[in-house]
Order: structure tokens, then sequence, then C-alpha cells
């Protein structure tokens, strides 16, 4: 056991198949990074993967310099509860809660949690200048998307701002799972394209597909093709509209979609460039995000350090 620093915080990033975890503070950056696979997809198997992980914490550099806790998580958390809403189809459980639960009270740790798109956003916005207004996108099972301005997290007036993958982007399209119709999320994400294809080009084994799958079939069936396409301009033209809207610096984009090359990024600032009107061209920049699937983590260490007094 040895304290390396006295001033440190946990940071937890809820995936849909695994918890990235790690630590350190806004100075030193993170000081560890890993990631655990979820093997139990129950609460009290979550709060035991948590406890496990704050157990190795523990072995590593002891808690006595741990200040506190920030945790990531997919899904809209209400402001005026701080519960989570909706649900998440890859971890059912994991609703109308709150993620301070998954931590052990018992440990008299602070605990902050927020959205993991908007903790992706704030991630990638600390390692910029302070003043800068940064929109984070993360292109993956879903699109997120977050907003940090003078360095703090806009959510709206009840926690439901920024869903950027639920604007309509075709009236009356296609399915979402969010239940409604033609959302950005339904074009542009992995799962909105797996599930197109199979829908309507009856790849029956199309939902099974991961990102590498979606990109080889494409080379063969210009259907495939066209819909990632379409996402691709479906998602240029939404972020030129909330560039219209926000009049952010810059947008960065992230995810294993983004790095899993889905998309062209060259492409994508084409489409956008031109979609914009002439004030807003040279003022905002569309860029990949730098920390790749460690952002969510950073996020939520630089979210603790800064709500945790
Ligand atoms: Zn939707």
């Amino acid at each position: 056991m040895k304290l390396i620093d006295n001033n440190l915080y946990i940071g937890f990033d809820i995936g849909a198949s695994s918890v990235k975890w790690g630590y350190g503070n806004c100075q030193q950056g993170l000081l560890c990074f890993e990631s655990v696979i979820i093997s139990d997809k129950t609460l009290s198997g979550f709060q035991n993967l948590f406890a496990d992980i704050i157990n190795k914490v523990d072995s590593k550099i002891g808690l006595t310099g741990i200040k506190g806790i920030g945790i990531g998580t997919p899904g809209t958390i209400e402001r005026k509860s701080g519960k989570l809403l909706g649900v998440n189809p890859n971890l059912q459980f994991w609703t109308e809660i709150s993620p301070a639960i998954l931590i052990d009270e018992k440990l008299n740790l602070p605990v902050v949690y927020d959205n993991d798109a908007n903790l992706m956003c704030l991630g990638e916005a600390s390692l910029l200048e302070p003043d800068l207004d940064v929109v984070g996108i993360t292109i993956g099972s879903g699109i997120g998307s977050g907003y940090v301005r003078g360095g703090k997290v806009f959510h709206g007036s009840h926690g439901f701002g920024m869903e950027l993958g639920h604007i309509t982007v075709v009236a009356d399209g296609e399915p979402c799972n969010c239940g409604r119709k033609g959302c950005l999320e339904a074009y542009a994400s992995i799962e909105g394209i797996k599930s197109r294809a199979k829908r309507q080009l009856k790849y029956s084994d199309a939902l099974a597909w991961n990102l590498h799958d979606i990109l080889h079939n494409a080379k063969d069936d210009q259907r495939l093709q066209g819909f990632i396409q379409e996402g691709e301009r479906l998602l240029a033209k939404s972020l030129a509209n909330l560039c219209v809207v926000l009049d952010p610096d810059v947008i960065l984009l992230g995810g294993g979609g983004t790095e899993g090359g889905l998309y062209s990024l060259e492409r994508m600032e084409n489409i956008f460039s031109e979609s914009l009107p002439g004030i807003n061209r040279s003022n905002t920049s569309i860029r990949c995000a730098s920390l790749g699937n460690k952002a969510g983590v950073l996020g939520a260490i630089v979210l603790a350090e800064r709500e945790i007094v």
C-alpha cells in the first residue's frame, strides 16, 4: 500500500459490456486506467463489481487520499430526482435508480455522477483551453452528445438537454429504440445501421454484427454502403444544425464508431461546412477526440474534483 497523492478521485465509466475505471485528478490526469467486463448484469452484480474495483484501489494506493468518486452512466438523469430514466436495452435493471447506489455508504466518500457522453465531453474539454465551448459526440451503439461551456456540463432545466441522438432527422422515418420514428440514432448509430440491415436488407444475423462486420459486408453490398453514407450525411447535417443553435468553438467526435472508421472525418467536415451559414464556417471546427475510451473516466474524475468541495 503506497499512497501516491492525497488528493485523488476515482472515476467510473459504465458501458454496455464493461466498466472502465481509474483514478487521478485534474492536475495529473489519469494515473491508472483499467477496464472490467460486466459478467453479472444485475444490481447486486453491479454493486459487487464496484466494490471489487474499490478494493483494488485500496490495495494499490489506499483510500486515505481518495477525496471522492465520479460515475459516468448511459441514460438520461432527471435533475430533480437524480435518478436514471428510461430503459437501457443492454442493462435492463439500470433505471429509476440513482447511480450513487453503486458505492457502499460505509466508505463515507462523496459520489457525483452524470451521463457518459456529458463526461466524455468534460474529460476532453479539460485538456483544451478552459474557456472554450465544446460539444462532444460519441458514435457507438447509440449517438451520445454533451456540451461543456465554461468548464461546466449543460443539462437543460430538467436534465434532458443535448439528446442529439433523438432529434428527428426524417419525418416518420425509421423506428428508434426510444419508441419514436426518424431519430438521428436510428440512422447514424451502429445499432441503427444493424437494425436497418436486418429489417430492410434481410440479413438475419445483422443484430449480432460488430463494426468490423458492418464495414466488411458493406464492401459487397451497395445498399448497406448506402445506409452508412446516409448515417454519415444525416449526422454531419445534424452537427451543422447544432452549430447554428449553440455556436460552439469545437465539436469533438469520439466513440467506437469514430475510432473504428465508420465515417470519414473529411467527408463529414465537407458536409458540415457546406451546410453552415457563412458566419459559422470559420469559427467552429470538427475534430476527433483525443482520449479514446479513457475520456469518460477522466471526465468522471474532473466532475468529482470540481463538484466535491
Ligand atoms: Zn429516438
